[in-house]
Formats: structure tokens, C-alpha cells, sequence
């Protein structure tokens, strides 16, 4: 290691109270700290940030921190000032007084770190007076924005560059989750001097703390609340496609008894920045959202997250999934999806006023989505491999655990898209299947379609079992929609295939009726992996812990992480450390939270011991 990444890595312990580097920190930290033009594209929860925190303390001078979200920056700054770090935040949203004030502290040399908008790091003004005192260094946060192909495109991201030029050129970083190759190059393009080509890290994908879980939709509401039971102590957030569905969750869960708030942009600012705040600083809040929520979210202890509706492309998905466990802690995802979802999707790209080329590509983002939904091997690698990585078995998927073994379902197919092509290619898969099963409905009856050959042919098996293996047709690309928008399918010529029996079809085998998930398996997903598993009295001791942090951060005005995260006081429950030099050692506590904190927290720890050891046995003193 050299010096300078030595010196990093003491910052890192002494202030942050961190072990070690994250996987691909220190390799990006080092290249910071040589000067060099970084370019690091690294998965959400990796500790991005860390890599322009961490080289603010260790240099001297001034970093310019670019982010598209002044609605963070705040965050931002308190989190850096829990650490005990010098940084403030310039953005329209901040009062004349404390912007004068932070001036003074800039041309004092005092302040590490500048959080600030794009914007306003173009008017004149700042500019200027930046230019006078002089930036060690500007880091651009979600670089993404910088590109028309990312699904974050802001315009004022193009005038970054002429920033970075004002400013002498000055060594750039840019930072971003956005993996694809398209908006990577674009990145590199507008942010760097021309002919002057950052050095590029692209780190893994995998995130092995998130579980991956799929479920075709079957009854959405009770299968979220199943998922919920078990977590009402936890934070999660449930994305939904529509607003009407955001607040019809948000409703149902609250009248089941959960802490749930609804999150979409047709809500007032006001209502949207509360509930924004209520999810940051409580614990056990659930937000039903539409994507509008969440890009930046700062919260590290995100225990799941869930899609009523099946995600619009991989990219978005993993992005959503990636705001859980943030903290490196075990968390959970549910994705669910509906042979509604895949057509509505593919209808909306149909329909949408863009350049066939643009077309073409959303359609393929599409396909990929379903056949990750539909896959029949480990999710982890499926989603990995999308992102052009291999990677084994994950083992803790729901395909993993449940292992689904493919059977030939050509036959079966048969009977779907000959009742397909016989009722003549204009209904629905609710229609086609109960043709198969043999329902006389009113209007198969109306239709004269029970006399057909097909009606019945599949009476042995339930409507959900045809229902599903039509997604898996639908999936494989056997049977598309027709134009008509009214979703009545039609035989491609893959379908036409497997009917005259040229091309055989692989399948899962028929669903399982659903059992519900057995509850001794988890109590919680911090108990749930045995390296991070409490026994019950540390884990009371943990919930005792979390209620002082709690009352910390209501009475400081800060949300509960910034006090500790999960992870310090599952340790402290572990290491029990009843005095501030056993407390040096958890992870987590730098120094300034130890001098903050450190002393309610031994304290709180050798009460709770000296309760549990019962009465007349208390501990000495
Ligand atoms: P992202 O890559 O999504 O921007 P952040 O920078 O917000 O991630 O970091 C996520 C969390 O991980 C933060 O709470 C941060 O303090 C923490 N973190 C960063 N680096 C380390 C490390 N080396 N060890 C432990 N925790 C870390
Ligand atoms: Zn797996």
C-alpha cells in the first residue's frame, strides 16, 4: 500500500470508525489521491462517496461535491458533520445568512467538502469566488445525468465540463451506478478534457447481500403482506406502476397496522418531503412509491424492497433493488409480475413517440426484463450476466432454493396456440385459457367457442397452471400481443413452430399452490445469516440499543443511521462494551461519534446488563 492510501486508511478508521476499504474503494482512493482524472462506475451501496470523502480529509483544500439532488445535500452535510468533517451545502434552497456564512468559511480554508448544484455552480458569482480561493478538486456525483442515453438526463450536467474547465482544468472525478456501456462512453466524453481520458474503474455488480425473489402476481396485495409480516420493525419500500396504486397500498397497509406512506409526483411537495423525511429518520416505515422515489436516497439500513409491478428494464430494476442494504446487511427483495405488466409494457413502447432505433432498444430492455421474471436458473447470475458478468449460482435465490427443474412443455403449448389460432387470434390469455381448461363463460358460450376441438382439451389442469405456462409462451416470444391494443394475442412464427411440432418448448412445471413461507426462517434479515445472527438476548439488547438511538436522533434532528448504523449496534450487542475504550473497537465509531455518543451508549449496554443479571446481583459500583 502506499503512503498515501496508508494515511486514507487510518482517516478511514480514525474518523469513519471503518476496518478496511470496501471491495475497489482503495483502488479508486489511490488514483484520487495520485491526481489522476477518475472515472468510477460502481454499484449502489458500494461506498461511492467515500472515495471523494475520504481524499477531502487527507489533502488539503477544497472539494466540490456536483449533485443533481439539493433535497440530499442537506443529508449530506449532516452526515459529514456526525462524522465531524467541515462541509455546507450552496444550493436555491439555502438561506442568504448561512450562504454568507459558508462563504466566510471557504475563503477561510476551513470547509473540506462543497455539496452544490449544477446551477449553481455556474452563476457568476460562485464561480468567481471559487475561482479566487482555489478547488483542490471537483467530484461529480450521479455522472449519469450527463447523458441523453442514462434515464436521468439533466441539461445543466452538460455545462459541468465548462466548470471544470473555469476552474483550471482542475482534477475531476465522476462517479455513477449506471452500467451501460452506451451512457459510460457519453460520461467519459462530456466531463473530461478532450484527449485527456480519466482513468476508468467499472467494479462488480453483485451485490450478495440482496436476496433476489420473483413470483408470477397471483393475488398482489396478500402476497406483499405476507412478505411484510415479518418485517414491521424494518424500513422497505414497495414500488408500484401507477399513482392509484401507490395510494390504494398505502391505504391497505395502514389499515392493516403498518407504518406505510404513499410517495409519487402528483402529491404536493409539502406531503412528499415529509413522508420523504418520516421514511429517513423512523424505523419500520414502509413507502409505497412510484419510481419517482428514491434516486439518491441516502438511507444505508433499507432492509427490502418490492415491486408490486414488474420493473420497465433490468437497468431500472437493479437500481430500485439496489437501495436496499446499502449497509452490507442481509435484505430482501420481491418482484413481482403479471402477463399484464409484460403486455401494458409493450403496448407503452408502441405507442411512444421516439425513433424506431430508440424503439427497437426499449423492446429488447423489455424482453430481457421478462425472461429475468420468467428465468429458470439463479437470479443473481441471470442479472449478473446481463451486465456482462459471470458468476456462479448465488444460492440463496428463490430459483436457488427452490431449484425449478424444466420439463418439455410442448405439448401443453400445443393446446394453448391452437386455442389461440382456432378463436381466431383476437382474445386475451384470461379468454384463451379457460378455453383450454373447458369454462363455459358467457361470452365463450356467446362466441360458440365450446364447441371447438380445443375447448377442454386441458381440463386436468388448473387455470393458473395454463395462465402461467401462457407467460412462459409470451416469454419465450412463442405468442406476442396484436395491434389492436386491446391485448388479444397472437401465434409468432416461434409459436407456429412449436404447434406443427418443428421446435420443441421448455417449461417450468405447473405452479405449486402457494404455501405461506414458513416463519421460523427468519425473524428478521439481521438474524437471518448466522455470521450476523444475535442470540435473543443480544437481540434484545440490540432493540434496547435502538430505541436510545432513537431518542438521539429525534432529540438532535437527525435521522437514526447518522447516530449509528444498524451494523455499530448489532456489534455493540455482540461486544457488550461497557466504557469508551472497548467501544474503540466496533465498527462504525470514529472518534467524533465516540465523544458524541459513546458514553449513553456504555452506559445504556451496563444498565441493560446489570437488569439482566437480575435483582441483588447487580453489578458492582
Ligand atoms: P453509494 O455507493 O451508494 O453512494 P454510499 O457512499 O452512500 O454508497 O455508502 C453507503 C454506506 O456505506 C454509507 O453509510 C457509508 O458510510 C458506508 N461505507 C462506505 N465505505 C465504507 C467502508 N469502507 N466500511 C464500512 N462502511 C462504509
Ligand atoms: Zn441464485
Amino acid at each position: 500500500m502506499t503512503s498515501r492510501l496508508a494515511e486514507a486508511r487510518a482517516a478511514l478508521q480514525k474518523t469513519f470508525g471503518y476496518d478496511d476499504f470496501r471491495p475497489g474503494q482503495d483502488e479508486v482512493i489511490a488514483a484520487v489521491l495520485d491526481g489522476d482524472d477518475v472515472f468510477a462506475v460502481m454499484p449502489t451501496g458500494s461506498g461511492k462517496s467515500m472515495t471523494y470523502q475520504l481524499p477531502a480529509l487527507v489533502d488539503d483544500g477544497l472539494t466540490v461535491v456536483v449533485s443533481p439532488l439539493i433535497a440530499l445535500m442537506h443529508d449530506q452535510v449532516q452526515q459529514m458533520h456526525a462524522f465531524g468533517i467541515e462541509a455546507a451545502t450552496l444550493n436555491s434552497t439555502v438561506a442568504e445568512v448561512t450562504a454568507r456564512e459558508t462563504w466566510r468559511k471557504i475563503r477561510a480554508r476551513a470547509l473540506r467538502l462543497l455539496f452544490v448544484s449544477p446551477e449553481r455552480l455556474l452563476m457568476d458569482g460562485c464561480m468567481e469566488a471559487l475561482q479566487s480561493v482555489g478547488v483542490r478538486r471537483l467530484a461529480v456525483d450521479e455522472a449519469h445525468c450527463v447523458s441523453q442515453w442514462g434515464h436521468d438526463f439533466r441539461p445543466e450536467y452538460r455545462e459541468i465540463a465548462r466548470a471544470r474547465e473555469a476552474l483550471g482544468n482542475v482534477q475531476t472525478l465522476a462517479l455513477t451506478a449506471t452500467a451501460d456501456a452506451a451512457t459510460r462512453a457519453e460520461i467519459a466524453e462530456r466531463l473530461f478534457p478532450a484527449g485527456r481520458p480519466p482513468k476508468t474503474f467499472v467494479h462488480s455488480f453483485d451485490r450478495p447481500n440482496i436476496r433476489l425473489t420473483f413470483q408470477a402476481k397471483d393475488n398482489p396485495t396478500r402476497q406483499l403482506e405476507r412478505f411484510l409480516r415479518n418485517r414491521r420493525s424494518e424500513s422497505g419500500i414497495i414500488y408500484c406502476s401507477s399513482r392509484k396504486r401507490v395510494e390504494q397500498l398505502a391505504d391497505t397497509l395502514k389499515a392493516d397496522g403498518f407504518n406505510a406512506l404513499p410517495y409519487h409526483a402528483g402529491l404536493d411537495q409539502g406531503t412528499r418531503a415529509k413522508n420523504q423525511d418520516t421514511f429517513l429518520q423512523e424505523d419500520g416505515v414502509v413507502m409505497t412509491a412510484t419510481i419517482a422515489f428514491g434516486m439518491g436516497i441516502n438511507k444505508p439500513d433499507v432492509r427490502y424492497v418490492c415491486h408490486a409491478d414488474m420493473p420497465t428494464n433490468i437497468e431500472g430494476y437493479y437500481q430500485e433493488i439496489g437501495r436496499a442494504g446499502r449497509d452490507g446487511l442481509p435484505s430482501d427483495t420481491l418482484t413481482l409480475y403479471g402477463l399484464d405488466d409484460m403486455a401494458l409494457r409493450r403496448r407503452q413502447i408502441d405507442e411512444k413517440e421516439i425513433p424506431d432505433e430508440r424503439r427497437r432498444v426499449e423492446r429488447r430492455k423489455l424482453e430481457a426484463m421478462i425472461a429475468l421474471c420468467e428465468g429458470a436458473t439463479c437470479r443473481r447470475q441471470s442479472l449478473l450476466g446481463y451486465f456482462g458478468e459471470a458468476s456462479d449460482p448465488c444460492g440463496r435465490c428463490d430459483l436457488c432454493r427452490g431449484g425449478v427443474p424444466l420439463i418439455d412443455g410442448t405439448v401443453a403449448a400445443q393446446k394453448l396456440l391452437s386455442a389461440i389460432v382456432r378463436t381466431g387470434q383476437r382474445f386475451g390469455a384470461a379468454y384463451v385459457c379457460d378455453v383450454v381448461h373447458g369454462k363455459e363463460s358467457e361470452p365463450i358460450r356467446r362466441n360458440g367457442h365450446a364447441a371447438l376441438k380445443t375447448f377442454g382439451v386441458g381440463a386436468d389442469k388448473p387455470v393458473a397452471a395454463w395462465r402461467a405456462l401462457l407467460r412462459q409462451l409470451f416469454a419465450a416470444g412463442a405468442v406476442a400481443e396484436n395491434s389492436d391494443g386491446y391485448g388479444g394475442l397472437v401465434m409468432t412464427e416461434k409459436g407456429e413452430a412449436i404447434l406443427f411440432g418443428r421446435e420443441t418448448v421448455q417449461v417450468r412445471p405447473d405452479p405449486e399452490p402457494k404455501k405461506a413461507e414458513p416463519r421460523s426462517r427468519r425473524s428478521s434479515a439481521r438474524t437471518e445469516d448466522g455470521a450476523e445472527g444475535l442470540n435473543e438476548a443480544d437481540e434484545a439488547l440490540f432493540q434496547h440499543l435502538r430505541g436510545l438511538r432513537a431518542t438521539i436522533a429525534r432529540g438532535d434532528g437527525i435521522a437514526a443511521f447518522m447516530v449509528f448504523p444498524d451494523r455499530t449496534l448489532i456489534e455493540m450487542a455482540r461486544a457488550k462494551p461497557v466504557d469508551l475504550w472497548a467501544l474503540r473497537s466496533v465498527h462504525g465509531v470514529g472518534e467524533r461519534k465516540r465523544d458524541a455518543y459513546g458514553e449513553r451508549f456504555t452506559d445504556a449496554i451496563r444498565d441493560f446488563l446489570a437488569e439482566a443479571s437480575g435483582p441483588g446481583r447487580s453489578a458492582p459500583g
